[in-house]
């Protein structure tokens, strides 16, 4: 049995109602999901994370590599892609078009063993992980924080402990709308910030200094991903913990980041880092190094499977009886591909998602949904996330 077919589809859904954090602004929802056929065909799917055009051109010029291996042989399809792209493309696009074949073939060998990725992975420390809502994005400019109040009620019903929210509009709208949500969700909520790199180095330490009484859960990406050591002495100047990662790819990467002692907290997107291939070696080098992983995550539901069978997988170091929960992103922006496009459906019951115990991620893909969002590529003119 050996790999025959590779299907990319570029799936976009176009949003009621436009919002925008530091960097843009967005009205639509455009991904790329590539689907992997076996010789007597069994099937995976997997998604990147990135420009969906850039990537699906990515895969269509890794098809000739991986057509005709055993997709059982994850790491060596893997290092066959890595070297031929290795001279253009060691970080990047192309290493999302990568993550999202490895993804695939995760999927498809899970399917084909007849086990959750988890088991693959080498087994579930923990059946549920707690997700955190990243939300609170901007809708208006002239009053940016318009909705927080109905969208602060809503996950709280909802049973969300945790949540993100977007800073980098200027340090006195931020401080102002920090104070505003933490007032919001009550002093019991583990509430972080993301700047999404917006600041300076001393912009960045006067925001943290202004909003640490707000007992923030970490501080994301808050100045440029080219600045290792300035991310090491933004640590020195804030009790607030420092994340960052979803910019960065690869193990090589990520040693970088530990290396400089950038980060309090590692976030590779699996989708854009290498796939859950390399994300299992990335999570190595975090242990080896007593730092924190969360996995950013963000697409569709393909997306959020991947880091909930990945999370299930990081071993806890230091152990001890009563562990905290793990948290996983779990985005709140509307987005139908994260709920329609693969079943059965993401269900939080009593403030947890639970990991599949289904064969490979433990979904699959609704293809009339996906024709539904499908679109020709000469219709799409912006590439987004
Ligand atoms: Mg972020």
């Amino acid at each position: 049995m050996t790999i025959e077919k590779i299907e990319t589809f570029i799936l976009k859904d176009k949003l009621s109602q436009s919002f925008f954090f530091s960097q843009w602004e967005y009205s639509e929802r455009c991904i790329c999901v590539v689907k992997v056929t076996t010789s007597d065909g069994q099937h995976g799917w997997g998604e990147g994370y990135g420009p969906a055009t850039v990537l699906e051109s990515g895969i269509k010029f890794l098809e000739s590599t991986v057509i005709g291996e055993n997709p059982l042989e994850n790491e060596v399809i893997w290092n066959k892609m890595y070297r031929k792209t290795f001279d253009f493309a060691r970080r990047g696009a192309l290493m999302a078009s990568i993550s999202a074949l490895d993804i695939a073939i995760w999927d498809l060998k899970g399917k084909i063993l007849n086990l959750p990725v988890s088991t693959l992975l080498g087994g579930a420390h923990r059946d549920k992980i707690q997700p955190y809502a990243t939300g609170f994005y901007y809708m208006d400019h002239d009053n940016p924080a318009r909705d927080f109040e109905k969208e602060a009620k809503l996950y709280l019903s909802q049973g969300f402990k945790a949540f993100k929210m977007k800073v980098g509009l200027g340090i006195e709208k931020d401080v102002k709308y920090v104070k505003l949500l933490r007032e919001l969700l009550g002093p019991e909520a583990k509430l972080m910030v993301d700047s999404n790199h917006a600041y300076t180095l001393r912009e960045a330490a006067e925001l943290s200094r202004k909003i640490e009484k707000y007992d923030i859960g970490w501080f994301e990406e808050p100045i440029s991903p080219e600045f290792y050591e300035q991310y090491n002495e933004l640590k020195s100047k804030t009790t607030i913990p420092i994340a960052g990662g979803e910019c960065e790819y690869t193990r090589f990467g990520f040693n970088q980041l530990i290396k400089n002692k950038s980060v309090d907290i590692l976030q590779p997107d699996i989708c854009a880092s290498g796939g859950l291939t390399e994300a299992k070696r990335i999570g190595a080098l975090a242990s080896a190094n007593g730092i924190d992983l969360i996995p950013h995550t963000w697409g569709t539901s393909i997306g959020i499977h991947v880091a909930l069978h990945f999370i299930s997988n990081i071993e806890s170091i230091p152990g001890r009886m009563y562990q905290p929960n793990f948290l996983i992103e779990y985005d709140q922006t509307e987005n139908g591909l994260r709920e329609n496009l693969t079943f059965p459906s993401i269900v939080m019951k009593d403030g947890m998602l639970e990991v599949p115990k289904r064969p490979g991620l433990g979904i699959d893909v609704d293809e009339d949904v996906l024709r539904r969002y499908a679109v020709n590529k000469s219709e799409i003119k912006t590439s987004i996330l």
